[in-house]
């Protein structure tokens, strides 16, 4: 028998959008992919040309130890200057990507049986990840009347004495939300009074609109060692797929999180370290493109708020809509009509734990012109 918990896996409903999208185009559908979890963006120019002359300077090799160290001292300075979190460099993990910084952080927590608190709508990937290592997903449900704001009650009442841990994501993708002081603050308290893990996946983090400011976690002292960072530099640098990102975490457990990284993925590329610790050179180009994604947020949220049966709130940060459906439709006939009568491909809401009323997720990290062709599609759309 395989094994029990990965052969039962979901497969991830977002790349299955990009898939059949991939697929259509391929057939000449003229598809509007609104599936894709990335940046239309190449990455920036002297990023590339770093990784060319790493390659040519010779960083060829095994990568030692948690990551280059130049690499894992400008994270730390960072996470220190602009998230207010204090981790040394030997508290960093240089990964092939954010999502294996969350399996890391899952596998070295977690003992099967344990339970881990998500809060809904939530990342497709958490749950396979969390039943992948044996623990036990349970659902925080927020909601959209609530303007997805976390409240002390509708947490504490899902611990129980198998609580390991929880899992949050802000800028929050699918809604978009940000975490806010008093969120936060909530969190910590029940972190500490009922001796909690956490993971904070703040790979948006950069990408905060309107002069707001993301809270991260682990900016707490009181709480730091308990807290799993996730970022990287995929959605803040366009840089998807090269496959880097990082944890910054308490002594203890990156210890854990280390040696399953000896014994599994060694290192990340050398040159692709190399040419990532130019992004912290990148802060003009980067804000660049936060400003490009704030004005198509802008153009998308009052355009589709005038099209009858959707609407949307304004997301604070990330690049995704999260668009409710009037009608009697679930989420997945929604996009079925979506795709079938102009050609959009979105994600329904279901795989995001939204099993109640009827949302699709749609990027808008896509070109203007493209994004004014989608407006046009979905206004005729017709749901009944
Ligand atoms: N976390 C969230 C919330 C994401 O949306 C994604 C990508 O879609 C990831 C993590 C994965 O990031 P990476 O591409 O760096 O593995």
């Amino acid at each position: 028998m395989m094994n029990q918990y990965i052969s039962k896996m979901e497969g991830s409903a977002s790349m299955r959008s990009m898939q059949m999208a991939a697929e259509l185009k391929r057939k000449g559908v003229p598809v509007i992919d609104l599936a894709g979890g990335e940046p239309d963006f190449d990455t920036p120019l002297r990023i590339r040309e770093k990784a060319k002359e790493a390659l040519d300077a010779g960083h060829t090799h095994y990568a030692v130890g948690k990551g280059i160290y130049p690499l894992r001292k400008a994270i730390s300075e960072r996470l220190q200057k602009e998230n207010k979190i204090q981790a040394d460099p030997e508290q960093i993990i240089v990964t092939p990507g954010g999502k294996f910084g969350i399996y890391l952080a899952l596998t070295a927590i977690l003992n099967p049986g344990d339970e881990v608190l998500v809060f809904a709508p939530y990342w497709v990937s958490y749950v396979p990840i969390i039943k992948a290592c044996g623990g036990v997903p349970v659902v925080v449900p927020l909601t959209d009347k609530n303007d997805y704001k976390i409240e002390r009650d509708t947490v504490e009442k899902k611990i129980t004495d198998r609580t390991k841990m929880l899992i949050i994501n802000y800028p929050n993708n699918p809604t978009g939300r940000i975490l806010h002081q008093e969120e936060a603050e909530i969190l910590r308290d029940l972190i500490m009074e009922y001796d909690l893990y956490a993971v904070a996946d703040e790979i948006y983090d950069k990408i905060v609109f309107d002069g707001k400011k993301n809270i991260s976690l682990a900016s707490f002292p009181e709480i730091r060692d308990s807290v799993v960072t996730v970022n990287g530099f995929s959605k803040c640098a366009a840089m998807t797929g090269w496959r880097i990102g990082y944890t910054a975490a308490g002594p203890e457990i990156t210890k854990v999180m280390y040696r399953l990284f000896e014994h599994s993925i060694t290192g990340v590329s050398t040159f692709i370290q190399e040419a990532a610790l130019e992004v912290f050179e990148c802060d003009a180009e980067l804000k660049e493109m936060r400003k490009i994604y704030e004005k198509r947020r802008d153009y998308m949220v009052e355009e589709i708020n005038k099209i009858p049966n959707l609407s949307c709130k304004c997301p604070e940060g990330a690049f995704y809509l999260w668009i409710k459906i009037d009608t009697d439709l679930t989420s997945e006939q929604a996009c079925e009509k979506f795709l079938e009568q102009g050609n959009l491909v979105c994600v329904p809401s279901d795989s995001y734990g939204e099993t109640k009323a009827a949302y699709v997720r749609c990027s808008f990290a896509n070109d203007m012109k493209i994004l004014q062709n989608a407006v046009e599609k979905f206004s005729n759309v017709v749901l009944k």
